[in-house]
């Protein structure tokens, strides 16, 4: 990943996505926010308990950082699901002002249409950006260990392929800051949950230094995903960047011990 200063707003970019002119993605950071203690500085999320005017000053900030009008932007109440909306023209800035229009029970979303920001909120959870240059189409889902299980990534690639008639082959993909395996220790219940929903857990459950722990690799496990979808491994970019590791850039529930904000990633088919 990149990592691109704007004002006093920095955003993180993939160098895969970064080269094509029809589209504009971003990783969102803490810096340049008004948001204090644990939610300091950028907190993207109106549910976690921060001050709403100063999620909304935030989210203006972002957006103006980025020259993208905050009405774009397009927000879902997020669940854990495997919940994958197709977001038309009336979805255009649903949640970006407030809670309440966001997206209902949705964690992935999927467009053809310019000019709409797909927006996803995260803080551990893997955040996935796809994109389709052949039919111009994205996505942007999140994917933590409930969603992995439920194959939410999985779910958006065919979702694209049924709606827009995408290939997976030609799909990029890329994975943003999340908790890595270097950190994201589960217990048994969750082990035996992936079991059942994913049979072959080779190298998404590793044994962790914590007795009694396990090591759950989200971005193994949905890199995987992607492959048996077919999109292609080298289309496939993973940041590789642990939010827990990277606390004081990007925000991680497990790091403030549930009580922090959002950081987003975010994708646009720009107006040509
Ligand atoms: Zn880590």
């Amino acid at each position: 990943m990149l990592y691109n200063k704007l004002g006093a707003v920095s955003a993180g970019t993939f160098e895969q996505l970064s080269g094509f002119d029809h589209i504009l993605h971003f990783v969102s950071t803490r810096e340049g926010g008004i948001s204090r203690g644990n939610f300091s500085t950028l907190n993207i999320g109106f549910h976690v308990g921060d001050d709403n005017f100063r999620v909304l000053k935030n989210r203006r900030i972002l957006a103006d950082a980025l020259g993208v009008d905050l009405s774009r932007f397009t927000f879902a109440n997020q669940c854990h699901s495997s919940n994958v909306a197709i977001v038309n023209d009336a979805c255009r800035g649903k949640g970006s002002m407030e809670l309440e229009t966001a997206l209902p029970h949705t964690d992935g979303m999927i467009t053809n249409v310019k000019n709409i920001c797909l927006g996803v909120q995260v803080a551990d959870c893997v955040p996935i950006l796809l994109y389709d240059p052949v039919r111009q189409v994205i996505a942007a889902l999140h994917a933590g260990w409930k969603g992995t299980l439920r194959k939410i990534v999985t779910e958006t690639v065919v979702k694209m392929v049924q709606h827009y008639d995408s290939k997976a082959e030609n799909m990029l993909a890329a994975l943003g800051p999340s908790n890595g395996p270097c950190c994201y220790e589960v217990g048994d219940d969750v082990v035996r949950e992936a079991r059942t929903a994913l049979g072959n857990l080779k190298d998404i459950i590793k044994p962790a230094a914590t007795p009694g722990k396990h090591i759950f690799d989200q971005w193994t496990a949905n890199i995987r995903q992607l492959k048996d979808a077919g999109v292609k491994e080298e289309n496939i970019e993973n940041s590789g960047v642990c939010c827990q590791c990277n606390n004081t850039l990007f925000y991680s529930s497990r790091a403030d011990q549930g009580h922090t904000g959002r950081f987003m990633a975010g994708i646009m088919l720009k107006k040509h």
